[in-house]
């Protein structure tokens, strides 16, 4: 295994000494067999030189140990990479950014700490994934709904940390989290919003305590180690319910697309939705099959009081209506609880919060995302389509030219490019190649990305350069404030501490 880039032999072989004796031997991993499971799976450097091989992996099982771990680290200053369940594939799975570092796997602190029915909300440790907090909720018949993302199972403090989406009203998860825990590294353990009241009764419940609000900074960094996060849930709704709309003209997606934003944006239509081309099955959250003549359709979700959602249907097919030719179909309709042969019918059961694994069915050598940020507009939607259809164009890979925008987030569209990762060396490097302009192209038009794969970090970080790069510089700041060894995860989302930062142009 490789050494932390700095650290001698001897020390590294003291310093694996001193976190198992943090964390119990058998807690520390140093074999090949046991670090190779750590790479990435879907690395886009397969075979290569450059894939990250983590040095060791330290597993500690309560908020001290982490603490403990930390303080060797710090004596040692060797580079930590955090992970909750290790889950992030297309995004750098369970690696690291660079070879050497110590894996800081917190999968064994898996307690689910507080489910609170009356204010649908929960506190867990960073290894409960959403299958586990499923099964918890459904053990004890608690009528409350989490939101996966597409795999169910990673963590909810994982995605959160990287700012993923899902499908309920409850999809944008790093704002539907509520209070944390963190250990900072100097071994300070610090609770964000009412949590740093000692004897609070609403830190699962208001989000700001008192002073500047921190979370931000503890979600795609490298400033601390979350080790309880709060959720707000979403009581279980009556109803559930699908429309689908296609309209027939290929020049009117403009206005499709401003009456689609009108809807999320009011509220009528609060799940995630998507558009595409055609009246094809538009793939998952997407429509079985729309009209044969449609040039564009999309997928509207609606929960609620069945009377409600009933009626934001029939307000969303009046909009619609508008344009010429638009033809409606309705969709699934369900009333909850939901029997367990309704469960297994089920087309995308994450719409209504069942984590599954039915993402990874058929997947091949594996996939990274390129997932920039457009705006939630007709005209938006429209010049976006003609940037990426011409860059595509340019870089030799013709005919992606639709950009399927999802609402994964408010007032925005994020479209997601998936890349194919190859057990094949020249087509990778080909297939980063162009990942690494396009994220330039997209900069130039004014796209930028929600969150990007560990070997395009510093590229995604290089475009967001107002004021010569001010926002890097401040995050560099907190950076060297809070880590002045630098060992938590250097480099990450193109942060990098004082004493591995390099001379930039
Ligand atoms: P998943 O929930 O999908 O399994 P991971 O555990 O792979 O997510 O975490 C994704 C990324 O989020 C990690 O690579 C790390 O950068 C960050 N992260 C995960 N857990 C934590 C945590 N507890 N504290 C700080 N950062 C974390």
């Amino acid at each position: 295994m490789p050494l932390p880039p700095g650290v001698r032999a001897r020390d590294f072989s003291d310093a694996l000494k001193q976190f198992g004796e943090a964390v119990g031997k058998e807690w520390v991993f140093s074999s090949e067999e046991d670090v190779s499971l750590y790479r990435d799976s879907f690395s886009p450097f397969w075979h290569e030189e450059e894939d990250p091989v983590p040095a060791a992996a330290v597993a500690p099982h309560s908020v001290e140990q982490v603490q403990q771990v930390l303080k060797v680290a710090n004596q040692y200053k060797i580079p930590l990479w955090t992970i909750s369940t290790g889950r992030n594939l297309g995004y750098g799975g369970s690696a690291p950014n660079i070879s050497g570092t110590v894996m800081l796997d917190l999968k064994r602190m898996d307690r689910v700490l507080d489910v609170n029915e009356g204010n649908a909300s929960c506190l867990v440790e960073p290894g409960v994934s959403y299958l586990d907090l499923y099964k918890y909720i459904q053990a004890k018949k608690i009528k409350l709904w989490l939101d996966p993302p597409d795999p169910g199972w990673g963590s909810l403090v994982g995605n959160t940390c990287e700012r993923g989406g899902g499908y309920t009203p409850m999809r944008d998860h790093f704002e539907n989290h509520c209070g944390m825990e963190v250990v900072l590294p100097n071994g300070d353990v610090v609770r964000t919003g009412m949590g740093a009241l000692p004897a609070a009764k609403t830190w699962q419940q208001y989000k700001y305590g008192f002073g500047p609000y921190l979370d931000g900074i503890f979600t795609q960094s490298n400033f601390g180690v979350v080790t309880k996060m709060g959720f707000w849930l979403m009581p279980e709704p009556e109803a559930h319910i699908t429309g689908t709309v296609s309209i027939p003209k290929q020049e009117d997606l403009p206005r499709f697309i401003d009456i689609l934003s009108y809807l999320i944006n009011t509220g009528a239509v609060q799940g995630t939705t998507r558009v595409f081309g055609g009246g094809g099955g538009g793939g998952r959250g997407g429509a079985a099959g729309g009209a044969g003549s449609a040039a564009w359709t999309t997928n509207l979700p609606f929960y609620g009081a069945a009377k409600v959602v009933a009626a934001q249907w029939e307000h969303a097919k009046d909009k619609f209506s508008e344009i010429p030719g638009a033809t409606f179909r309705d969709g699934e309709s369900y009333r909850f609880p939901l029997s367990l042969e309704q469960i297994d019918k089920i087309r995308n059961p994450v719409s209504v919060g069942i984590p599954n694994l039915s993402f990874f069915g058929g997947r091949s050598e594996g996939h990274i995302f390129f997932a920039p940020i457009i705006p939630m507009s007709g005209e938006g939607v429209l010049e976006a389509t003609k940037v990426f259809d011409k860059a595509f164009a340019d870089l030799g890979r013709p005919g992606r030219s639709f950009i399927f925008p999802q609402s994964y987030f408010p007032r925005s569209f994020v479209t997601i490019f998936t890349f194919p990762i190859e057990h094949n060396v020249e087509n990778n490097r080909k297939n980063r190649e162009l990942y690494k302009r396009l994220v330039k192209i997209a900069a130039e038009n004014g796209y930028g990305e929600y969150r990007t794969h560990t070997a395009f970090m510093e590229d995604a970080m290089e475009t967001y350069s107002f004021g010569n790069h001010s926002l890097r510089r401040t995050h560099e700041t907190i950076k060297d404030a809070l880590d002045p060894n630098g060992i938590l995860a250097p480099g990450k989302n193109g942060i990098w501490p004082k004493r591995l930062r390099k001379a930039r142009a």
